[in-house]
């Protein structure tokens, strides 16, 4: 157990930033690496704690412990467990507005995004509390002439998780506990940018009384997953990042004869129909570009104005973004936090300037804006045309992209052949029609009609497609149940 629990209670205490450790086999422990990164506070600048770049012995020995819990952990019957996964949601929800202030403060982004963060994570516990449902079988009774056929579902045995930094606490939460209720033992290696949330997560676990081996923290970035890939006790593997290397750990992780599932990238397109309802639209549209500091794999990031929609929504989101208040998450009224490090602003810098000397056109230059301190750019809006490196490359900052169309077949044909991402895409309109054509033609995953940021909840998969998922078995939803188990299939006959 560490000293103090990660909290920014104890951040704030510290004379020193600690240096995390990792958590294997139910205990604390430091890792074997020598090397550490800062992680600072991206609205501050001020250091939180050093990050231990763990090494393959330090996965070996988390695999190592997870491979002996998981033997009695998959033998437990599913409504036993499931009783661990009531608890450990009973102390998710005591420390709700703690575990949102931690997001906040490691991840930059407002109270009100961490906290939706922090709800649709448990969302997921909720969820893998139904696993005795969840982890039936099928059965097909005289399947031949006196013949008999069931499907059971076994644990895969150990999994483990990379994630990313934008979600610190909802991404690892897609994965553990339905990996846990499945009967696996899980190793979670968090985004070495946002660590804490992931401490804190495996510490509640502890708290729950979740078995030693059964949930394992190991610390880390680029050796720590080459060994995750490379490590023979680890049976599959949970990824989501970005799409370069959600491509690598696909790869790899095929090539080692693991189970996998990478989720990559996004370029998310939004139409604006005519008759878009401009009232609730123009908000909901600058939320899904700016919301998180544009830092979502779900976030608006080209909005196509069809026909007049240019004249009459673009002039109310000029206006409505110039309202947004930048700063530090948790502080009052602020709408727009920082992006996540020092080099994550200078590249959405560059590629603004590349898209201005693609023809671009500068709407709105929110570059150079905000507080002095931490890493922070205004809403930037730009107009781009098709061969635009802003309508290619996933930004991942606060900058909306923006194509005229004449009509919906034309936007659909932008969206289509300008990027090859997939993940998610929304449309606003008042008309039925366009929104039924839209959803069969749209080229991403996940789409929302009227709504700008489609996410799902944890009952249905996380669908995005083409170069933002690798793999055939999503996340979340009964996609993951099926890719955290696998099935053997009885025929029976009685003489
Ligand atoms: P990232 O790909 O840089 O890092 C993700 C994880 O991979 C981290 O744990 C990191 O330590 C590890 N990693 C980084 N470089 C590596 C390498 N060369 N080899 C092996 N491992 C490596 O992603 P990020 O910047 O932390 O997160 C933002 C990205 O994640 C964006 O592209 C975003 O769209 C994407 N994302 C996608 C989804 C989704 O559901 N599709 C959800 C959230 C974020």
């Amino acid at each position: 157990m560490l000293p103090m629990a990660m909290t920014i209670e104890a951040l704030a205490a510290q004379t020193a930033p600690a240096v995390l450790k990792n958590y294997i086999g139910g205990r604390w422990v430091d890792s074997a690496g020598s090397e550490r990164l800062v992680v600072p506070n991206p609205a501050t600048e001020e250091p939180l704690a050093h990050v231990p770049l763990s090494t393959g012995a330090d996965v070996a020995a988390a695999a190592k412990a997870a491979r002996a819990a998981a033997a009695d952990w998959g033998e437990m019957p599913p409504p036993e467990r499931a009783a661990y996964l009531f608890k450990l949601r009973e102390v998710l929800l005591d420390n709700r507005d703690a575990l949102t202030r931690l997001v906040s403060t490691e991840n930059g982004k407002v109270y009100s995004d961490a906290a939706g963060e922090v709800r649709r994570g448990i969302e997921v516990v909720d969820f893998a509390c139904g696993a005795p449902t969840l982890l039936m079988g099928q059965n097909l009774d005289q399947v031949s002439r006196g013949i008999d056929s069931e499907m059971v579902r076994f644990p895969v045995g150990v999994v483990a998780g990379i994630t990313p930094f934008n979600f610190p606490f909802m991404v690892p939460m897609w994965m553990l506990p339905l990996a846990i209720a499945c009967g696996n033992a899980f190793i979670l290696k968090p985004s070495e940018r946002t660590p804490l949330s992931s401490q804190r997560i495996v510490e509640i676990c502890e708290e729950a009384g979740i078995p030693a081996g059964v949930v394992n923290l190991v610390h880390g970035a680029v050796e720590t997953v080459t060994a995750i890939i490379n490590e023979p006790e680890i049976d599959a593997i949970s990824f989501v990042g970005s799409e370069r290397v959600a491509r690598i750990v696909y790869e790899g992780a095929a090539k080692a004869g693991k189970r996998v599932q990478a989720l990559g990238g996004a370029k998310n397109h939004i139409i604006a129909m005519p008759d878009a309802v401009l009232e609730q639209s123009v908000p909901n549209i600058a939320e899904s570009a700016f919301g998180n500091a544009g830092q979502r794999c779900l976030a608006g990031s080209v909005l196509t104005l069809v026909g007049d929609a240019d004249k009459k929504l673009l002039p109310r989101l000029l206006d409505h973004v110039t309202s947004i208040k930048m700063g530090r998450g948790l502080d009052e009224g602020v709408g727009l936090g920082p992006v996540i490090r020092g080099e994550a602003r200078d590249r959405v810098h560059r590629l603004v300037d590349e898209g201005i000397a693609a023809g671009g056109e500068m709407i709105r230059d929110g570059r150079g804006t905000g507080p002095s301190k931490g890493f922070f750019i205004g809403p930037t809006i730009v107009g781009i045309n098709a061969a635009s490196p802003l309508a290619r490359e996933e930004v991942f900052g606060p900058v909306l992209s923006v194509f005229r169309a004449k009509d919906l077949d034309e936007a659909l044909h932008l969206m289509a052949t300008t990027n090859e991402y997939g993940n998610a895409a929304s449309i606003y309109t008042a008309s039925g029609g366009a929104a039924r054509e839209f959803k069969r033609r749209a080229t991403s995953g996940m789409l929302g009609v009227n709504i700008g940021v489609a996410a799902p909840m944890a009952f249905f998969p996380f669908s995005g497609r083409r170069k933002s998922f690798f793999g055939d078995l999503h996340a979340t939803g009964r996609d993951g149940v099926e890719f955290y188990t696998t099935k053997k299939v009885i025929t029976t006959r009685w003489f």
